[in-house]
Order: structure tokens, then sequence, then C-alpha cells
């Protein structure tokens, strides 16, 4: 962040902490969200709302409110007076009819709605990862806290009822003690996306596909990294990958002794997985990170299992909208938290500090 963009920041930071909200709304009337950057993941979120039962979305907010705007606002049954542009997006205060706000934008503009948001006294559900810095993640909490919104990163996976299956199972000891995990998460990406511009995604395939195992390990362990090694990687030779690295591989050491080994690459194929091994069993999500087709397998000879996730893409995002929406209407503190994207973070923050690689 430069001192212009700190500047801008904190003044959202300082109108947020003018609005008081917080009391528990009508537990019976759904929750009505504004959803901002109309892209792929807020596509999904729309078709997630329109199969919840206590979310919808009433507003948009977009940089094309003539085609795409008005096009799923028709789709949507969402007046054409709540369409907003980013430069109009601050009106959203007045808007009676918007209690929340999605935030589907690239990474390095996560902050600066989630402050605009809180300052219009406006609920956060914020994509992850939460923003490209632990300090813009903490400056997010401190202006949702001080406006008295509630604030949630969209941690998809926490919602998914067979990885609740596979953390129940390890809690319960199905596995004997926790010794190791192996992980990865990839794809592709074209040249001129702006996951591959550092100003808009802050860093490589780490804050957008890392994260799935790396936030599933300290979810699962409740531990944080203390030892960490890490490199990157690029083979491409035309220049897409200028500004961020193609592929990384890193591992992390928890306090406890259990160690992780975990991959991410914006260029290699294969499934997102995750390994979980125990003294006594080991456990496999394969594929993990899907928005659906998950696959929960166990190698003990004895036990053998091997089962599929039921629901159908969008159903993992409905799930994190029902919550989201339920815990703002019975004023209960969401999780995953911002806390936990500010650890993610800082865990991000470290890892590319073991590879002597930039970051934002
Ligand atoms: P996308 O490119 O499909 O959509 C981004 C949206 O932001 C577009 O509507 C675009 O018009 C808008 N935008 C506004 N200003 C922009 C700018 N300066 N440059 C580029 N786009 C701009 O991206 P996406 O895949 O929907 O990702 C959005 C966010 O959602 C990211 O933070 C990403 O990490 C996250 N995400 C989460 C999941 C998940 O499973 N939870 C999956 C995909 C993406």
């Amino acid at each position: 962040m430069n001192r212009r963009d700190f500047t801008k920041l904190s003044a959202f930071a300082l109108a947020a902490t003018g609005v008081a909200r917080g009391s528990a709304m009508s537990a019976q009337r759904p929750v009505r969200y504004a959803v901002v950057g109309l892209g792929s993941i807020s596509n999904i979120f729309l078709q997630a709302c329109a199969k919840s039962t206590n979310s919808r979305v009433t507003a948009l907010v977009t940089g094309h409110p003539a085609d795409k705007g008005e096009a799923l606002a028709q789709q949507y049954g969402i007046p054409a007076s709540s369409i907003y542009t980013y430069e109009t997006f601050d009106r959203i205060r007045d808007n009676k009819e918007v209690d929340a706000v999605y935030i589907g934008l690239p990474n390095s503009m996560h902050c600066e709605y989630t402050l605009r948001a809180a300052a219009a006294g406006k609920h956060v559900l914020c994509e992850k990862p939460m923003a490209i810095s632990s300090d813009e993640c903490q400056i997010m909490i401190d202006a949702c806290r001080k406006a008295h919104v509630k604030l949630m990163i969209a941690y998809r996976i926490h919602f998914e009822p067979l990885w609740n299956k596979a953390i129940k199972m390890i809690h319960a000891g199905a596995i004997g003690t926790l010794q190791s995990f192996h992980g990865g998460f990839y794809n592709q990406q074209r040249a001129g996306m702006w996951r591959l511009n550092r100003a808009l995604a802050g860093g490589g395939p780490l804050l957008d596909l890392g994260i799935y195992p790396l936030n599933a390990i300290r979810h699962i362990t409740g531990e944080e990294p203390s030892d960490l090694t890490a490199v990157v990687a690029t083979r491409d030779q035309s220049g897409a990958f200028s500004q961020v690295e193609q592929s990384m591989e890193w591992t992390m050491k928890m306090p406890s002794g259990i160690l992780a080994s975990c991959g991410c690459s914006y260029e290699q194929s294969g499934p997102g997985y995750l390994q979980i091994h125990g003294d006594t069993g080991y456990l496999e999500l394969l594929p993990g990170f899907n928005y659906d087709g998950l696959r929960l397998h166990d190698n003990n000879v004895r036990d053998p299992l091997d089962l599929a996730s039921t629901g159908r893409n969008p159903y993992q995002f409905t799930l994190e909208a029902d919550y989201f929406s339920d815990c703002i209407r019975n004023d209960r503190q969401p999780g995953p938290d911002g806390e936990e994207g500010r650890q993610d973070m800082l865990a991000i923050e470290a890892i590319y500090r073991a590879a002597g690689a930039p970051i934002a």
C-alpha cells in the first residue's frame, strides 16, 4: 500500500466509526445483500442466494451498469434503482433494502470496499484472500468493529459437509495423533487476467489457491505455523508471469511438531487435495477444494471409506450465505471471521519471506 492508498483507506475507516448498528434484526426477514463486482464468483453467489431460505440479493455494484448490471438485475428481480457503480457505491448507506455487502472483487480491492461498506453501516461478507496484507486485514477488522457491523471471510470450505465430517473424524481420534499433511491446489491462468497483475492480486497462486490447504491445515490443527521453508518458480517464458510467480511449494512445522508440505500453481494440472496422516490412520480429500464432487478417502484397510459430497454447486455458497445471514439475524459473531483471514495473511507473508520472494 502506498501513502495515498493508505490515506484513502484511513478516511473510509474513520467514516466507519460514526455508524452505530449491531442490534439483532428481525429473525424472520431474509438478509438482503448488495453484490460488489459481477464476475465469476459473484455469479455463483447470486445463484446461491436464489436457493437460500434467508438470503436475498437486492442490489448490484458494477462498472458496467447498463449491460451486465441490468441483465443480472432482470434475471434476479433486482430493481434498476438498486444498481450502483463503484463511484456511487457509498449511496448504498441510504438503501434500506440492503443489510450486507458481498465483495467479489480482485484481492487488492477487498480492503477499500469493506471499509466503504462498514462506513455505510452494512455487514460484510468478503471473499478470500481477505486482503493483500495483514495490515490491511487489521484495518478491516477495526473498521467493522467500530461500525458495529459483522465481518466474515468467505471460506466456503468451512461449510462443506464432507470437510466437516473429516474434521469430526479427526477430532474423534479416527486417525490417531496427527502427524503430517500434504496438500495442493492448482489451476491455469491466462495472460492478461487480474490474477497475474501484482497490484490487483497482491501475489501469486498462494493468495488464490495455496490459501485453501493453508487454511484447512490451520483450521484442523488450531495451530499457527512456526517454521517455514518455501520456493517459487516460473517455467513459462512468454512473459505472462512477469509480475507474479507461476508456482510455489512450501513446508510448515506447527508448534506441536505436525509437519505440512504444500504446493500451488497457475500452470499445473491436477485436482486440489489434502492428505492427512495420523499415527494410526490416514484420510484424503481428493478432489478436496472443488465447488462440488469432493471425495473423502480412507486408506485404513480395516475400515475402508470412500464418501462423495452430495451437494451440487452452488450448495457450498448457499450454506455459507445461510450461515452468515443467520449470524446477522440473530446477532451472533460469525466464523471464519476477520481474525481468521488475518492469520492466513500473516502465514502467507511468512511463506513469501521464507521464499525470499516479494509480496504486495
Ligand atoms: P473475476 O475476474 O471473475 O471477477 C472480478 C470482478 O471484479 C469483475 O466483475 C470485474 O469487472 C470486477 N472488477 C472491478 N474492478 C476491477 C479491476 N480493476 N480489475 C479487474 N476486475 C475488476 O474474478 P473472480 O474469480 O470472481 O474473483 C473475485 C474474488 O473472489 C477474488 O478475491 C478471488 O480470490 C475470490 N474467489 C473466491 C472463490 C471461492 O471459491 N471462494 C473462487 C473464485 C474467486
